[in-house]
């Protein structure tokens, strides 16, 4: 059971997460939280202002993130004098380490990728702690867990891939040895370690894959992943009104959905779960009657589109080059490159002499342009979104282009991809035309 930020934000949605879990206690849950709701992002700018070397800015954040976790714990816990003494000693202890840790950073001035990936991890953290004790307090005994004892990933410290090997071996025993006398146990979301112990994160919206790794390695009956809407929706319900719930979805739907920009998953969280063919229910933590979604097995989900999803931030990268005409091994060399630079492409589209693709705009593309231009021309357009309509076998359904394409008769399309897993059908628009695009697709597809 995966509680996210929102989820977790306060006294009333803690109380509402451990009523959850109190209904599912017969079936040995491992409740998986994120940090409270905006705490991830202030850890970030905390960072930050570290690297910037203004002390005084990264202590008064400090500050409010004790303040925060030590108010919520007095409210949680206000009959539980010894819980709620334990939290806030815990609370004291993570933040203490913290100031000292950033204290040294600010010294030095100089921020590397695993001083960050440290800072950033105490949000899930203090989240954990507090709301194990508050569990405790409200009767449930609650064992805790640092996840860095059991999620093992390669060295990218901001991102690290998980080793699944070393997970499906470490978790079951680690899981069994914690549910010795407790009825739940607690973990975190996001945080991980390398094979030799040093500190890891997941990347963004990382404790969703937290959940299904753990889910993976424990052979669970389901994951639930516990969030602020109802379920999968047919659009993002921030970017368009009168989007509706999916009652279930394929691994594959899900996964192009949140490959594609849905981020209501983290793009990675279905592959751990489709290798031991795991149920994930996508469930409203603010309505936890509601049935949510299910993303199960293909064989169970009908043909047709489900949701159009999109990145709003993208970058077009154009490589043309004369070289590329009659001559094998060029894609080859072009996206080795990618490879090296680890840089994820997205849509890839070519023609005679020239190779489009599409990549997230967060990532660093300037390794990957400079070396292209040894032998290529490069050219990148910024500013552009990527939308995507996606459902089981639409490339098979008569009429769907046509339905996808005729709102958009006055918009500029700079790139369409056409998936070959019958998926997903793609195509790039200019960054301000996007919310208008989205809306009208959804019209068209989903409220005739
Ligand atoms: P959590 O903190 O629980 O992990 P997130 O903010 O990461 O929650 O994800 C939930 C959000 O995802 C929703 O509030 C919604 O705005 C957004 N979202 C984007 N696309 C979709 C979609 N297709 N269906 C549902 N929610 C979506
Ligand atoms: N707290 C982390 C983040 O905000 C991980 C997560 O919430 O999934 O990115
Ligand atoms: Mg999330």
């Amino acid at each position: 059971m995966k509680f996210g930020g929102t989820s977790v934000a306060n006294y009333d949605a803690i109380t509402r997460m451990i009523s959850i879990v109190r209904g599912r206690l017969d079936e040995k849950p491992v409740v998986v939280v994120s940090a409270l709701s905006k705490v991830t992002d202030l850890l970030y700018k905390i960072s930050d202002e570290a690297a910037l070397r203004n002390r005084a800015g990264a202590m008064e954040l400090l500050g409010q993130l004790r303040k925060r976790h030590l108010d919520l714990a007095d409210e949680l816990m206000p009959d539980s004098p010894e819980e709620c003494r334990d939290a806030k000693e815990k609370i004291n202890g993570i933040c203490d380490s913290l100031v000292s840790f950033v204290d040294a950073v600010c010294a030095v001035g100089e921020l590397s990728p695993r001083s960050k990936a440290i800072i950033i991890s105490n949000g899930e953290y203090l989240s954990s702690n507090v709301i194990c004790c508050a569990m405790n307090a409200s009767g449930i005994r609650t064992n805790y867990i640092d996840a860095r004892r059991m999620i093992v990933t390669d060295d990218d410290y901001l991102k690290g891939e998980p080793d699944m090997e070393a997970i499906s071996d470490k978790v079951p025993g680690v899981v069994l040895g914690a549910y010795e006398y407790a009825d739940a146990v607690i973990t975190q979301g996001f945080v991980s370690a390398t094979a030799s112990g040093e500190p890891t994160v997941l990347g963004r919206g990382g404790s969703d894959y937290s959940a299904s790794l753990i889910g993976m390695a424990i052979d669970a009956t389901r994951i639930e992943i516990w969030t602020d809407v109802d379920g999968v929706r047919t659009a993002d319900p921030r970017r368009v009104d009168n989007t509706k719930c999916l009652d279930r979805i394929s691994f594959e739907e899900a996964a192009e959905m949140a490959h594609f920009g849905a981020k209501v998953l983290h793009p990675l969280t279905i592959e751990p779960a489709v290798r031991k063919n795991i149920p994930i229910y996508v469930l409203n933590s603010m309505n936890p009657e509601g049935q949510g979604t299910a993303i199960l097995q293909s064989s169970f989900i009908e043909d047709g589109v489900k949701s159009v999803s999109c990145k709003e931030n993208i970058l077009v990268i154009n490589i043309f080059s004369t070289k590329m005409i009659n001559t094998s091994g060029f894609l080859k060399k072009v996206f080795a490159i990618f490879s090296e630079y680890k840089v994820s492409v997205d849509l890839i589209s070519t023609s005679e002499a020239n190779i489009s693709v599409t990549v997230d705009a967060s990532q660093d593309i300037r390794g990957v342009v400079g070396t292209l231009s040894e032998f290529a021309e490069v050219y990148v357009d910024s500013d552009k979104s990527q939308v995507s309509v996606i459902g089981k076998n639409i490339v098979n359904l008569k009429g769907l282009l046509e339905q996808t394409f005729a709102p958009l008769r006055d918009c500029r399309i700079y790139m369409i991809s056409q998936g070959a897993s019958y998926v997903n059908i793609s195509f790039v628009v200019d960054r301000s035309a996007l919310t208008d695009v989205v809306r009208q697709i959804h019209k068209y597809l989903f409220e005739v």
